[in-house]
């Protein structure tokens, strides 16, 4: 079979540029594993579900259909026939994501689709996942298993470089993300350091760098 690459990290670690820039100069497909959970926020969200009904929500990410593109230079998402790339990227969804995501059914569902993704990228080479729980859960197979670090300040950075829009403040921003990081801790599994992972900090780092030394690991 083809090459298995996990990138886990927190959000701001600039894992999904990062994974996606390894699958390009690989030439391995290229799968972003927080767009499912996204894409099921926005899908609950849509049907006006109470997001505390956790059955009515694992339900719902039971019957979306969900199409995710694997091409690392052309991502695209699309839910129940709607192209939702930039819907779920969205303030309004970020806010949510993370009680999407502490949803155990929710989590069963979409790693059993995240696997299947996974086992058809098989043949054409192999595919970068970008994650949580990639290297714990998702493909605990993986050839190469990375976690990417970085400081606070230096994910803070990054975000609002990303946003770059005067909607958000500063302060506002640092609050969401910390906010994020709590919310996402309490979930089983994140964040920690599987066995046989390589801890990346990327904090003085520029994105290149970090591209250049897991593409490098990847080849060993
Ligand atoms: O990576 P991204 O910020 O798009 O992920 C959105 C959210 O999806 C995360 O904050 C986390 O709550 C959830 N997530 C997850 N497991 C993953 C990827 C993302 O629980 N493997």
């Amino acid at each position: 079979r083809g090459m298995i690459i996990a990138v886990d990290g927190p959000s701001g670690s600039g894992k999904s540029s990062t994974a996606r820039g390894v699958a390009d100069r690989l030439g391995l497909r290229f799968l972003d594993t927080g767009a499912t959970y996204r894409a099921v926020t926005w899908s609950a969200i849509e049907h006006g579900l109470d997001l505390d009904d956790t059955a009515a929500v694992a339900q719902r990410a039971r019957e979306l259909r969900l199409e995710l593109s694997t091409d690392p230079l052309n991502q695209f998402v699309i839910a129940d026939g709607t192209d939702v790339t930039a819907a779920i990227r969205e303030p309004r969804i970020s806010e949510r994501v993370s009680k999407i995501a502490t949803n155990l059914d929710v989590r069963k569902e979409l790693i059993r689709r995240q696997r299947e993704i996974i086992d058809e990228a098989q043949p054409s080479g192999g595919i970068v996942v970008e994650g949580r729980d990639i290297a714990t859960v998702v493909a605990t197979d993986a050839e190469l298993k990375v976690l990417l670090t970085a400081d606070q300040e230096a994910r803070l950075a990054r975000r609002g470089a990303e946003l770059a829009v005067g909607s958000v403040t500063a302060e506002q921003l640092r609050d969401q993300i910390v906010r994020r990081d709590a919310d996402d801790s309490t979930v089983a599994d994140f964040q920690v350091a599987s066995d046989g992972a390589v801890t990346i900090d990327s904090t003085d780092l520029s994105l290149e760098e970090v591209i250049d030394v897991i593409s490098r690991l990847a080849k060993e």
